[in-house]
């Protein structure tokens, strides 16, 4: 498999399993006009679970924070079919309008399958966005087709949500790859085409770390968290870790000391729900862990001191 998680990996083709570099190069991205990446400042995505129609409000209220990047699901994966599925493209079109006319340098949503890709484009040249657009997959979907479709493009970049069940890096590395690798040819023995296959995709790629199914139904978490699995990323791939301290604590005291505890492992992002005006509104999912605005700001000056001690 491709070595690409690091900027200037060697490069190796192997058909069974991955390989990693002796020589990690941390990958930097420029996103929302600034770079981020191992070694540099942590900055906040903010927003809410699901785009609804009360995003331009979120995009002030952000906006006058100084967050610069704002995140919502248009496309929910739900465990039932009675459960909120978001509002798919109305969603995307309110949210490229509210970063848009809140000069938001950067707008993250998520995909679920193939044909997301080219909505999301067809809506971002409608409404006029020209910030830099993240494509996230999250922790339930397992689509490679989709992974591959996200490597065949660049003016996206990409992040990767843990899934659910994942036991450790391997597994989210093992999926970046396809995002990474792009395709493989197979010729009508079966084997696999080297000179044609394994061409470098978009290496834009993010990794999140969102926590794991807990194994104990007592624990105070509602996932369990794996920020330490930003210790690998740093030392073994060199892709931007983000932390997405919000759905392993599933409420606003704990998404709080939650964003601490991320803190310790230096992501290049935090990915934080919240934003709502105050008015009791915390939008249609998850609404136990979207911050109020006075939490939101809390996590700012968090990342603001943390961002001071370590890197000035
Ligand atoms: C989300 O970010 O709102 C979300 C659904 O995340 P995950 O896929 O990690 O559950
Ligand atoms: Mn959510």
């Amino acid at each position: 498999m491709i070595v690409a998680m690091g900027a200037n990996a060697v490069q190796q083709v192997s058909p069974v399993g991955l390989a990693h570099s002796e020589d990690v190069h941390y990958r930097h991205i420029e996103i929302g006009g600034v770079q981020i990446g191992t070694g540099l400042p942590c900055q906040l995505i903010g927003g809410p679970c699901t785009v609804d129609n009360k995003i331009g409000d979120v995009a002030i209220n952000l906006k006058k924070l100084g967050v610069n990047m704002i995140r919502g699901g248009c496309w929910k994966p739900r465990s039932n079919p009675c459960s909120f599925p978001g509002f798919g493209e109305k969603g995307v079109r309110w949210l490229l309008e509210a970063a848009r006319d809140n000069d938001m340098g950067a707008v993250f949503l998520e995909v679920m399958e193939s044909e997301h890709i080219n909505i999301v484009r067809t809506i971002r040249d409608e409404v006029g966005y020209t910030g830099r657009i993240v494509l996230w997959v999250g922790a339930r979907t397992q689509n490679t087709i989709l992974l591959r479709k996200l490597g065949e493009q660049k003016e996206f970049a990409v992040m990767l949500k843990n899934g659910l069940d994942d036991t450790g890096i391997d597994d989210l590395v093992a999926r970046a790859e396809w995002v990474l690798a792009r395709q493989s040819v197979w010729d009508d023995e079966g084997q696999l085409v080297t000179n044609k296959s394994l061409t470098p995709g978009n290496d834009q790629v993010i990794l999140c770390l969102r926590g794991t199914r807990k194994t104990d139904r007592h624990s105070k978490w509602r996932f369990t968290p794996n920020h330490c699995w930003a210790e690998t990323i740093h030392q073994e791939w060199g892709a931007p870790v983000a932390i997405d301290p919000s759905h392993s604590a599933g409420n606003e005291q704990l998404v709080l000391y939650n964003v601490q505890e991320a803190l310790k492992y230096k992501p290049a992002l935090l990915m934080v729900e919240g934003g709502y005006s105050e008015n009791g509104y915390k939008g249609l999912c998850d609404m136990s862990q979207s911050l109020s605005i006075k939490n939101m700001q809390a996590v700012i000056e968090m990342i603001a001191n943390h961002n001071k001690s370590v890197y000035s």
